[in-house]
C-alpha cells in the first residue's frame, strides 16, 4: 500500500448517471471534501446521439457474462465504463416513471414528493410548467414532428389509426399513447450527467475526480464505513471519509458489497468470502425489460444520420412499450452485424426477477448477471400480444417487410434497463437493502444513490428516473433535506 491521500468528506464510488450528480451537488458546499472514483476513462466527451459506443471493440463498457432465460444462451451485457457512467453510452431516450410507478416505492417516494426533484435535474422548455423545470443541468428535448424520421412518422400515423392516443410530452404524469422520446441531447448530441453536472465544476478546490480508479473493497471499522480500498495503475491505496456514496451501478454496487462481506452470507460464504453483514437482498430481485425485437427489410430507407435519435417516438400501452428504431443496429453500433431494421416489444412490468451471482472471491472476476426472462406464462403472453401489435403497426406503416425466417429474425434480448438490486425498504424487511433515505441497513456512513435502490422498476427506461433519485439523495447527503 503507499501512503494515504487526505481525508475526504464525501466519497463517491462511480462516476456514471447518479455518480457524477452526486459530486456535482455535494461539492457545491465549499466546506465539503469530494472525492469522486471511476473505474473507467475520463472519456472524450458528449457522443453523436445516434452512435452507441457499446459494440464489441468499445472500451467504454463493462462486458458481464449473462443468461437471459433459464437454460438460454449465454449472453454478454453491457454498462457503462467511463465518466458518465451508461448515460455517456445510452440512447439518451430520457422518459420519466409514471404517477402509477411510484404507488409501488415507498410512501416518501409519492409522485409528489419526487416531482420537485423531475423538475430540478431539467431544463425543459416543452409542455405544462406544472411538470418542468426551467433551469436544470439537463437539457431535455423532443425530436419536431416537421423533423421525424419518416419511419417515425409513419408509426405514430399508424398507432394513432388503429386507436392509440398522440402523447406530444411523455413525461407527464400519466402520459401513454405513442409520442415522440424526450431525450438528454442538445442539437444531436447526447448530454450525460458528467456534462452537465461535473465537468462545468471541476475547478473547485474542494472536489477531486479521479478515473482509472477502481475501488475494490469498503473499509469498514465496526458498523461504520470509513473508506475503501481503490486501485490505480496497479496499485491499491485507502481513501478514507466520513461518507461513502456507492454509484458504481446496480450490478457494481452489489458487487462491491459483496466483496465487502455485506451480502447473502450462504452466497459470501459459498464464495469464500468473509461475512461481515448478512444482508440477503443485495444483488437478489433485480428487474429489466426484456425486448424482443421483429426485424423487418426497410423499404426506401434514408441513410442513417448520427446525429438522429435511434428511437424517436414510442407507443405505451397495457405495460408495453413498442420501439420503431430508425436504423439497423449495425448502423448505430460499431462492430455490430445486424442489417435488418427493427421493432422492439420490450414488457414494462415483468414479473421475472434476477440475480447477481458472484464467481469468485477475486473481485476483478465480473459476477454472473441471470434474468430469467419470461420464465413467467403471463410475461410469455404479453410478449406474444406485443409481436402481434408490432407485427399490425408495420404492416400499417407500410415501411418494412417483415422477416420470418432466418435466425435471429425475432431475438430475445434485454432494454439494458436493470436495477433494483439492492432495493429500498423497511429496516425490517430482510429483503430491503437501504432505507427510504437510501442509507444501507446496518452500515453507517454508506449510500446507495444508483439505480440499485429502485423498489421497483419503472414502466419507462430507468434514465431520467435515476437521475432523479441522485437528486434527492445528494440533498439528503449533504443536509439539505432531512
Ligand atoms: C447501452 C445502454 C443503453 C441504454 N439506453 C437507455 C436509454 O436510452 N434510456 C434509459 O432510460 N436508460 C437507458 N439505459 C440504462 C441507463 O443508462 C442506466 O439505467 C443508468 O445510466 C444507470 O445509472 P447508474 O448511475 O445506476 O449506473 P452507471 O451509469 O452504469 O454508472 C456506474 C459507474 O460506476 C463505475 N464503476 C463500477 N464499478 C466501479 C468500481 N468498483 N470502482 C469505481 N467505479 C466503478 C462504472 O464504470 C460506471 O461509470 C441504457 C443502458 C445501457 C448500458
Amino acid at each position: 500500500m503507499t501512503p494515504a491521500p487526505p481525508h475526504t468528506d464525501v466519497l463517491v464510488i462511480g462516476g456514471g448517471s447518479a455518480g457524477c450528480v452526486i459530486a456535482g451537488r455535494a461539492s457545491v458546499d465549499p466546506d465539503c471534501a469530494v472525492t469522486l472514483v471511476e473505474a473507467g476513462p475520463r472519456g472524450t466527451g458528449p457522443g453523436a446521439l445516434g452512435l452507441l459506443p457499446v459494440g464489441p471493440d468499445s472500451d467504454l463498457v463493462w462486458r458481464y457474462p449473462a443468461h437471459l432465460s433459464d437454460g438460454g444462451e449465454e449472453a454478454l451485457l453491457a454498462r457503462g465504463r467511463v465518466l458518465g457512467g451508461s448515460g455517456e453510452v445510452n440512447g439518451g431516450y430520457f422518459v420519466r416513471a409514471t404517477a402509477d410507478d411510484f404507488t409501488r416505492w415507498p410512501r416518501s417516494w409519492s409522485y409528489d414528493e419526487v416531482l420537485p426533484h423531475f423538475r430540478r435535474l431539467e431544463s425543459d422548455p416543452f409542455g405544462d410548467r406544472a411538470w418542468h423545470g426551467d433551469s436544470g443541468p439537463m437539457p431535455v428535448t423532443r425530436t419536431g414532428e416537421d423533423e421525424l424520421h419518416p419511419y417515425s412518422a409513419a408509426f405514430v400515423r399508424a398507432a394513432t389509426a388503429a386507436g392509440h392516443e398522440y402523447r406530444a410530452d411523455l413525461n407527464e404524469p400519466d402520459a401513454a399513447g405513442v409520442g415522440p422520446v424526450p431525450l438528454n441531447a442538445w442539437a444531436g448530441v447526447r448530454v450525460s450527467t458528467a456534462t452537465a453536472y461535473l465537468v462545468p465544476h471541476l475547478g473547485r478546490p474542494n472536489l477531486r475526480v479521479r478515473t482509472a480508479a477502481r475501488a475494490v473493497r469498503l473499509v469498514l471499522e465496526g458498523a461504520r464505513v470509513v473508506g475503501a480500498e481503490v486501485e490505480e495503475s496497479g496499485r491499491v491505496r485507502v481513501l478514507r471519509a466520513d461518507t461513502v456514496v456507492l454509484c458504481a451501478g446496480a450490478v457494481g454496487t452489489p458487487h462491491l458489497l459483496m466483496h465487502s462481506g455485506i451480502g447473502p452470507a450462504q452466497q459470501l460464504s459459498r464464495t469464500g468470502l468473509p461475512v461481515v453483514l448478512d444482508r440477503p437482498g443485495v444483488g437478489r430481485d433485480f428487474e429489466d425489460h426484456p425486448e424482443v425485437t421483429l426485424a423487418y427489410r426497410p423499404v426506401d430507407a434514408p441513410p442513417h444520420s448520427s446525429g438522429r435519435a435511434v428511437l424517436e417516438v414510442v407507443l405505451e400501452t397495457d405495460d408495453l412499450e413498442l420501439r420503431p428504431y430508425t436504423a439497423p443496429f449495425g448502423e448505430a453500433i460499431a462492430g455490430v452485424d445486424d442489417p435488418f431494421g427493427r421493432i422492439g416489444v420490450a414488457l414494462m412490468r415483468p414479473r421475472s426477477r434476477g440475480e447477481i451471482a458472484l464467481r469468485s472471491a477475486d473481485p476483478t472476476v465480473p459476477p454472473l448477471v441471470r434474468y430469467r426472462y419470461l420464465s413467467d406464462a403471463a410475461d410469455r403472453a404479453a410478449m406474444r400480444a406485443g409481436l402481434d401489435l408490432a407485427r399490425g403497426l408495420l404492416g400499417a406503416s407500410g415501411f418494412g417487410v417483415a422477416v420470418e425466417h432466418p435466425a435471429g429474425a425475432v431475438g430475445l434480448g434485454t432494454s439494458m434497463h436493470l436495477a433494483g438490486s439492492c432495493a429500498m425498504g423497511s429496516p425490517d424487511d430482510p429483503a430491503a437493502v437501504v432505507d427510504d433515505r437510501c442509507r444501507v441497513i446496518g452500515v453507517d456512513g454508506l449510500w446507495i444513490a444508483d439505480g440499485s435502490v429502485m423498489p421497483s422498476l419503472p414502466s419507462r427506461g430507468p434514465h431520467a428516473t435515476v437521475v432523479m433519485v441522485a437528486e434527492r439523495v445528494a440533498r439528503f447527503v449533504t443536509g439539505l433535506d432531512a
